[in-house]
């Protein structure tokens, strides 16, 4: 009998199975949103901002529609203008690199750290040191992203920044609650930017996004900014855009803020668990290298990632066992057609290229259970047999 049982499906991401814990709390803060009858900033986002400040030691949030909006209105209200040039990572969602252009300016793009995937401080150095003609002086920001929910190394950045007089701002859409020594991601750059999409580690349901900062003018910059550049109502002294956060996506984070800790620990469990069975089946030299967490870092865990030469085999044979997978990201920036005129070309940024073909993500949430775990690896390890 057992044996036509069908198996069930293993997702990547199951945000029911969060849901159903939550439900009464979810409900509750949407009704509440729905008595106010006040659907746009007001009280509830106000909440949000001063209680997502604090738990990242942040001086304000300023919560805005999206990721990408809280990015390119990070950079513009630090002070990037048009013409000016922004350095970053190959391997990481498109927004990183969009905002940049979105806020008038130009992304370099500067290969990865194979161990830990995430933008090299050594070969920003180098790119520094190196620049095209009459490129130095218009270098105005570093713009390194925390993947997969591990820090970008922040001392390396900050140093270069200070040594370049350049401004530091995080790409922090995948690391609430991250930490790179004692500080939290958020609290470390000029800026930084955290992205609410559902999937995300700390998720709404909708879209949202905020900016932290220390510096109070670039707080209240991003006020008039992500509200038409108005300071007050009719008035407007400078073209911003609607990014205003939504209440009813406020109320929804402020519920699950107060779970971010339990959920963070279990995520960070869940991948020691897949790293203690993928060794034990005698899989580390083959999905675990050079795969590395910084031991500075307090790795949050928004996605559990292998690399795998065969990659693409790997990932359809997972599939037929009904095990949900991910590839974050196929192609690197760099290579993508909107940014052809920046004149880059395969072969440029060799370890962004490698691991867009290698790296794939296995399912990773908090509610993930020890079975479902091991059974992701059992099937790896089945592929390899
Ligand atoms: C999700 C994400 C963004 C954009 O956030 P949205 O809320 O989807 O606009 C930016 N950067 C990175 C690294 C992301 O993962």
């Amino acid at each position: 009998m057992l044996k036509n049982q069908p198996i069930s499906r293993i997702p990547l991401l199951d945000l029911d199975r969060q849901y159903q814990g939550i439900r009464d709390e979810i409900l509750a803060a949407i009704e509440r949103v729905c008595s106010l009858q006040q659907f746009v900033l007001g009280p509830e986002v106000e909440a949000f901002e001063g209680e997502l400040a604090a738990y990242l030691g942040a001086g304000y949030a300023v919560g805005c529609a999206s990721g990408t909006d809280a990015l390119w209105l990070s950079l513009a209200a630090a002070g990037v203008k048009s013409g000016e040039r922004v350095i970053t990572t190959p391997f990481s969602f498109f927004a990183s690199a969009s905002s940049i252009v979105r806020a008038g300016a130009e992304p370099i793009f500067v290969d990865i750290d194979p161990h830990t995937l995430n933008l090299d401080p050594q070969k920003v150095r180098t790119a520094l040191e190196n620049p095209g003609q009459g490129e130095r002086a218009k270098i105005k920001a570093l713009l390194p992203v925390h993947l997969y929910g591990q820090c970008a190394d922040m001392t390396a950045f900050e140093r270069i920044a200070s040594e370049y007089g350049l401004l530091l701002i995080e790409d922090a859409a995948q690391a609430v609650g991250a930490k790179w020594g004692a500080k939290n991601a958020g609290s470390i750059g000029i800026a930084a930017a955290f992205s609410f999409y559902p999937t995300k580690n700390l998720s709404a349901y909708g879209d949202a996004g905020i900016v932290t900062t220390n510096d109070p003018k670039i707080a209240l910059d991003l006020r008039r900014l992500r509200n038409h550049g108005s300071p007050e109502r009719y008035l407007h002294t400078e073209f911003g855009w609607n990014a205003r956060m939504d209440a009813m996506q406020a109320a929804v984070l402020r519920v699950k803020l107060r779970r971010i800790d339990r959920w963070t620990a279990s995520r960070r469990q869940h991948a020691e668990t897949y790293n203690l069975l993928l060794k034990s089946a005698g899989l580390f030299e083959r999905v675990l290298q050079p795969l590395q967490t910084s031991p500075h870092a307090f790795h949050v865990f928004h996605q559990y990632v292998i690399r795998s030469q065969r990659r693409d085999e790997l990932r359809a044979f997972l599939k037929s066992r009904e095990i949900a997978t991910e590839v974050y990201y196929p192609i690197p920036l760099h290579l993508q057609p909107v940014f052809s005129y920046l004149g880059y070309k395969e072969g440029d940024l060799p370890e962004a290229e490698r691991a867009s073909k290698e790296v794939l993500a296995l399912p990773m949430f908090p509610e993930l259970t020890q079975e479902e775990i091991k059974r992701v690896v059992d099937t790896i390890a089945e592929f390899y047999r």
